[in-house]
């Protein structure tokens, strides 16, 4: 009998998602064109979309423009040779350009936060090194007056998502935002690294959680790094081991 209402459940179940989805079909959330599921993007959107490949820089992960493919694999760009950074190697999935910038910003901003799936996906993609030798994933925080406003944290959605995906651990709430910081939108790589200084911390009694780890910090976009490495230099004091940094997008200035 139970199997037979069972059964019965999950025909029904199927019946009402196609009639909501004949009432209310998913769009793309970049053109608004109908696609098979919420977390789909259109043709069109996908072909405006520039995944990131080697040649790339070994420490940030900025992409070489040359057309030889044969670059030493240890190549590291000019920034990172003037300002080694504190994490061990960065990577995202997207250029950050005219062709992700509505997508990053729907999830960000727009509540989209179902994007978080297909970003994971592509995120575990381009970080695969990463992720083979890590122990623990974590976000970078926001602050809770931000997430009030905002109402989630898009960098803790998307560790969650690649938690899931990889089985590594994720850890949302041990490493914290305590500086509410001015939007970085129009600011330069002085102006970033002042206004996330002393930003982020480890409370004591967390600090064992840290210890010894190597860890993949998780951001939406990575712009000039200033945030990803205030964060690696704060958990790396707590006692990590290694920090890497994954993300959905990055911007390229070379
Ligand atoms: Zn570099």
């Amino acid at each position: 009998m139970s199997s037979k209402w069972s059964i019965l459940k999950k025909y029904s179940m199927y019946i009402m998602g196609k009639v909501l989805n004949f009432l209310l079909p998913a769009r793309c959330i970049v053109t608004g064109d109908i696609v098979e599921s919420t977390e789909m993007i259109s043709a069109e959107a996908w072909a405006q979309l520039d995944f990131l490949s080697a040649p790339f820089c070994a420490k940030c992960g900025v992409p070489f423009q040359v057309l030889d493919n044969d670059v030493e694999d240890a190549l590291i760009c000019t920034y990172c040779l003037d300002t080694p950074p504190f994490y061990d190697k960065a990577r995202a999935a997207l250029r950050y350009d005219d062709g992700s910038r509505g997508l990053v910003l729907a999830y960000k901003h727009g509540d989209k936060t179902h994007m978080a799936i297909p970003f994971s996906l592509w995120m575990a993609n381009a970080g695969q090194e990463l992720l083979d030798g890590a122990d623990l994933i974590v976000p970078v925080p926001l602050h809770w007056k931000r997430l009030i406003t905002r109402r989630y944290n898009q960098a803790a959605l998307l560790a969650q998502c690649l938690s899931r995906k990889t089985k590594i651990p994720v850890d949302t709430t041990s490493f914290k935002r305590t500086k509410s910081t001015r939007p970085q939108g129009h600011m330069n790589m002085k102006e970033r690294c002042k206004n996330v200084g002393s930003a982020f911390s480890v409370p004591d009694v967390n600090k064992n959680i840290f210890e010894g780890k190597n860890i993949v910090l998780v951001d939406d976009v990575f712009t000039t790094g200033a945030t990803a490495n205030e964060c690696a230099k704060v958990l790396l004091a707590s006692g990590a081991r290694s920090v890497n940094v994954l993300s959905v997008a990055r911007t390229v200035y070379i």
